[in-house]
């Protein structure tokens, strides 16, 4: 999934449910802000890895456990590597999805493709038009509940 489709994602989640919007937006973009840097840079061959795994539920768990910020966080991280499943599941590609299992784990034919040359495969799937039609549904709610009146600045950010 692309980074600004996570962080709307993550957004619409804070707007209809109690958790804090900032720190789901700021957990759900640890595993790409972590993984694409390491991948660029050659530390790891995979640009899911230490973000998008699984194994990091010995933090997030602790994370959740903290407050309503910490919670926030993790579920963010969570929904960013359930999307990402998701995606590659939808796109034809299950087997990748053992990412989630980096590092006792990793996927027999990755994709492994930079940001850029990933970006031009990406566009055209299945799940990008899936990434489209939630851009479109979310506006449309954005301007039907402005334009009744109900969009308040009364969310709880933090
Ligand atoms: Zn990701």
């Amino acid at each position: 999934m692309l980074f600004p489709t996570h962080l709307l994602v993550a957004a619409v989640v804070g707007r209809v449910s109690g958790l804090a919007p900032l720190w789901l937006v700021v957990g759900t973009a640890v595993p790409d802000v972590v993984d694409k840097p390491l991948a660029t840079l050659g530390v790891t061959s995979l640009f899911h890895s230490v973000g998008h795994s699984a194994l990091l539920l010995v933090v997030a768990v602790p994370l959740a456990l903290s407050g309503r910020a910490g919670l926030s966080a993790a579920v963010g991280w969570a929904l960013h590597l359930a999307l990402d499943a998701v995606h590659v599941v939808v796109n034809g590609r299950a087997g990748d999805a053992v990412f989630l299992l980096w590092p006792a784990v990793v996927p027999a034919d990755p994709l492994a493709l930079p940001p850029g040359p990933f970006f031009l495969y990406y566009l055209w799937s299945p799940a990008f038009f899936l990434e489209v039609a939630f851009w479109l549904a979310t506006a449309a709610l954005a301007i039907r509940q402005w334009r009744a009146g109900e969009v308040s600045a009364e969310t709880e950010w933090l």
